[in-house]
């Protein structure tokens, strides 16, 4: 996945950080999309999904979008719940973070670790390769 910046089309004076995969023609950078992700989400699920560090949201645009939407709307469909829990897992696999001080809720959690193995297992693999002569 590329990672490309693009100027933030509402203040045009930030940058958005998004990645090929999930191009944008209109990203719009942490700063102008704050006060949008400042309303009530009512349902309690929600809350504990949505509910992952700031840094988080300041350093996706995906994630910011979907936070946005379930303000506006209440709620998010299953492919959108499974796309975020996705990018959280992707992000802290990356980072090798340790999923347990986040306070995410158990799904997400369980998809950071497959997320870890995954890639433990892919550098294990190459490993091996090069011990063969
Ligand atoms: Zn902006």
């Amino acid at each position: 996945m590329v990672q490309i910046k693009q100027k933030c089309s509402r203040c045009k004076v930030n940058y958005v950080t998004t990645s090929t995969r999930s191009r944008n023609f209109y990203p719009v950078c942490y700063e102008c999309e704050k006060k949008s992700m400042e309303g009530e989400i009512a349902d309690p699920e929600m809350k504990k999904l949505l509910d992952i560090p700031e840094e988080m949201y300041k350093e996706s645009s995906f994630l910011r979008s979907i936070k946005i939407n379930c303000i506006r709307y209440g709620k998010l469909s299953e492919n959108q719940i499974n796309a975020f829990k996705k990018i959280i897992a992707d992000m802290q696999a990356r980072k090798d973070a340790p999923a347990e001080e986040l306070k995410l809720e158990d799904g997400t959690k369980n998809l950071i670790q497959e997320a870890k193995t995954a890639k433990r297992k892919k550098k294990n693999r190459i490993r091996a390769l090069g011990t063969v002569r």
